[in-house]
């Protein structure tokens, strides 16, 4: 079996699949342990009342999976082909060539950056991709929330509970977010606890790893895309002094390794699954291929909520290698094949 991405949702399926004996080999890809290592601690994975470090979770889990069988490579899955005796082809950036019986896609979503100054270097340290994971880290300070769409509206919404103020910038007039968003937005600004600022983008954030954030330069045009806009006598820039920053605009699943194929994605390239109730839920359209955690999953998006989807997705696999006749390991064209046997 081959498993696309080691963070929650991988390294559950992982667990779940070297138990059952069905030889995962889990390609780490371009984050390994996914967007859980690009956090601090982690306060609501269930079993650690004092928190974890989200690397440290990560760790643990590949050790688990490990354990059971488990192996890993360094690389990432680049196409993936369902060959006419059944089997899932599997090519690598690296250039290898890999086949199995079954094949998870658990490669999580990236959540877009700005590529503003600062915001590399501040990635951890008061920038931040997640208000659920980091916002308590802030309590008191004044925050900044990027973006106009839904995840947005409800970070800077949860954030009102440690921010003494929380901004929102947007880029332009009207929000992204459904109408329900926009008016829990409306009503916390009525409230006094979040300070709309429409038609503004973030150009630079400043402060140190040290430090942390310490303020940000903003600018604004009333017609929208001030940052297009940046040298027009209406634009204008100005500094604010905020204590973190949320970015919110937006996730990319990393499922780019579908195309071409039968595997049903929407338009942002979340991958269609079969859903319900019964077993099954994590097959897509074409047989022996499953997915789990934020390659489908563009609403919950918790670390618990990936596990549970990579649990399902390797058992939703067992059964399905259950009726499948095992492949004898190919030679040559298909070296990993044996590698994934170590
Ligand atoms: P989204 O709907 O794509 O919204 C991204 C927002 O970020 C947009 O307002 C966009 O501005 C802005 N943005 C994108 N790139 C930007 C840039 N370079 N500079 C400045 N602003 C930028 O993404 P999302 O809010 O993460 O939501 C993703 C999906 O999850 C949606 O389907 C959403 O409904 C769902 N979701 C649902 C809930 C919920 O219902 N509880 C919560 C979170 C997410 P423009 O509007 O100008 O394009």
């Amino acid at each position: 079996m081959i498993i696309a991405g080691s963070g929650i949702a991988g390294l559950s399926a992982a667990i779940y699949a070297g138990r059952a004996n069905n030889d995962p080999l889990v390609f780490e890809g371009d984050e390994p342990g996914g967007q859980l290592t690009l956090t601090t601690d982690v306060a609501n994975y269930p079993g650690f009342p004092e928190g974890i470090g989200g690397p440290e979770l990560i760790q643990r889990m590949k050790e688990q999976a490990k354990t059971f069988g488990a192996t890993f490579a360094n690389d990432i899955v680049a196409t993936v082909e369902k060959l006419e005796d059944g089997r899932i082809r599997a090519e690598t950036e690296g250039g290898d060539v890999y086949t199995a019986d079954a094949f998870i896609a658990a490669s999580g979503a990236s959540a877009r950056t700005l590529g503003v100054p600062g915001e590399d270097e501040l990635l951890g340290y008061g920038v931040s991709t997640c208000a659920t994971c980091d916002g308590a880290f802030f309590r008191g300070e004044d925050m900044l929330v990027v973006g106009g769409g839904d995840a947005a509206m409800e970070e800077a919404t949860f954030l009102t509970k440690f921010a003494d103020t929380v901004y929102i910038a947007h880029r332009r007039e009207n929000f992204r977010a459904e109408q329900y968003w926009v008016d829990r937005v409306l009503e916390k600004q009525a409230d006094g606890e979040i300070e709309i600022m429409r038609n503004t983008e973030l150009l630079e954030v400043h402060g140190s790893p040290e430090d942390g954030v310490d303020h940000v330069t903003l600018a604004s045009n009333e017609s929208g895309y001030p940052k297009d806009n940046l040298e027009a006598p209406e634009t204008e820039q100005f500094e604010m002094d905020v204590g973190a920053v949320f970015l919110a605009i937006g996730h990319t699943p990393n499922t780019g390794y579908f195309e071409g194929t039968d595997v049903e994605t929407d338009e942002a390239g979340y991958v269609h699954t079969e859903g319900g109730e019964g077993g099954g839920q994590t097959r897509t359209g074409v047989e022996g291929i499953f997915a789990a955690g934020d390659v489908v999953d563009h609403h919950y998006q918790q670390a618990a909520t990936a596990g549970g989807d990579g649990t399902k997705a390797a058992m939703d696999a067992n059964d399905y290698l259950e009726d499948v006749p095992e492949h004898e390991p190919a030679a040559e064209a298909d070296p990993a094949t044996a590698e994934s046997d170590d």
